[in-house]
């Protein structure tokens, strides 16, 4: 049985997109291997109408709102590799599912590979964070760092303190020129440059960065931007065109959402930067109304 669309991401893109399929009837499958990005916070923020959520709660009700229409279903699963089949496509799971659409829509999202550095897993998306809007409010006013991965970090550090006095580890891994020194002054921005061992705290808790020279820096919150993995290997021979962005790589698409190989569409995280919720949802229906008119499109060219 042939699907108009697959999914496969079953994130707020993909779970936009099949919401709006679902309303326009077409038949949708969702490919979920359930790891949202997010999974480690415990509240969503700036996102309208869902403001301090938890980000399992919002996924529930997605999930729950794309079932009530009865051409959608979510298939719990892991793609492991996709190849064309006819004029569609036929997508594998590592489960052994084996299914067949029109349409793919890529909404996987992507993975955040964090710094090195003893004490920075356990306190990701709680203590270690990489976006103000989502969840700087909770630590207003309260001491503030941001470790250096790449030069952006100095643009977090001249928004960040908007929230809070911050501290910017450099760490070696960046040379700061006198534009940006005054820059970070104008800010008030204190500057460490030496080399992050490891942060301290307990509990998930963050009191302080300690340097390599035996110093420790009291913060209560430290944002860095990881670098991003898309882990879409399955996706090699098809022709879509995967760029190098600031975090890491990005999935090529047009304004329609439409990646550079014929039928494959993208949303959400894995196919644009900055990364939002808000802007995942919206990508994810702007990909739903493009593949909804490419469909379309192909039944009355077949009609005529
Ligand atoms: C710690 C943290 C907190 C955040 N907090 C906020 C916030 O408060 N507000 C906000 O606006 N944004 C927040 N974000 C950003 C937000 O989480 C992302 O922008 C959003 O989740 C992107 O949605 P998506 O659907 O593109 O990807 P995701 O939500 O990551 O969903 C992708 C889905 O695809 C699945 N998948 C991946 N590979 C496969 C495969 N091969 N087969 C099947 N399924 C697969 C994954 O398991 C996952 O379920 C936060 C991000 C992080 C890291």
């Amino acid at each position: 049985m042939s699907e108009d669309l697959i999914i496969i991401g079953g994130g707020i893109a993909g779970l936009s997109a099949a919401l709006l399929c679902g309303r326009a009837r077409r038949k949708v499958a969702v490919i979920d291997a359930g790891r949202p990005r997010n999974r480690f916070a415990d509240h969503s923020h700036g996102v309208f109408g869902w403001d301090g959520a938890g980000p399992a709660d919002m996924t529930a009700r997605q999930r729950d709102q794309a079932l009530g229409y009865p051409s959608v279903r979510i298939v719990q699963g892991e793609v492991s590799a996709v190849e064309r089949s006819g004029k569609g496509f036929r997508v594998l799971t590592t489960g052994g599912d084996v299914l067949q659409s029109r349409r793919l829509l890529l909404a996987a999202g992507v993975s955040d590979m964090l710094p090195d550095i003893e004490g920075m897993e356990g306190r990701w998306g709680k203590t270690v964070l990489h976006c103000p809007y989502c969840h700087g409010y909770a630590f207003a006013d309260r001491p503030t760092g941001v470790l250096a991965t790449t030069p952006m970090a100095v643009h977090q550090a001249l928004v960040v303190a908007d929230w809070g006095p911050v501290t910017l580890f450099t760490s070696g891994l960046i040379e700061l020129d006198e534009t940006q020194r005054a820059r970070l002054g104008a800010r008030k921005v204190l500057v460490e440059t030496g080399p992050v061992r490891r942060l301290v705290g307990g509990d998930g808790a963050l009191e302080g960065v300690e340097l390599d020279d035996g110093r420790r820096i009291a913060v209560d919150v430290l944002y860095t931007v990881p670098r991003i993995s898309l882990g879409l290997d399955w996706l090699d021979g098809l022709g879509v065109v995967v760029d190098e962005g600031p975090l890491g790589p990005i999935v090529r698409t047009d304004e329609r959402r439409a990646t550079t190989a014929g039928g494959i569409y993208a949303a959400g995280d894995c196919a644009r930067q900055p990364h939002n919720a808000s802007f995942a949802s919206a990508d994810g229906v702007a990909a739903a109304m493009a593949i909804h008119m490419s469909l379309i499109e192909e039944e009355i060219a077949r009609a005529l």
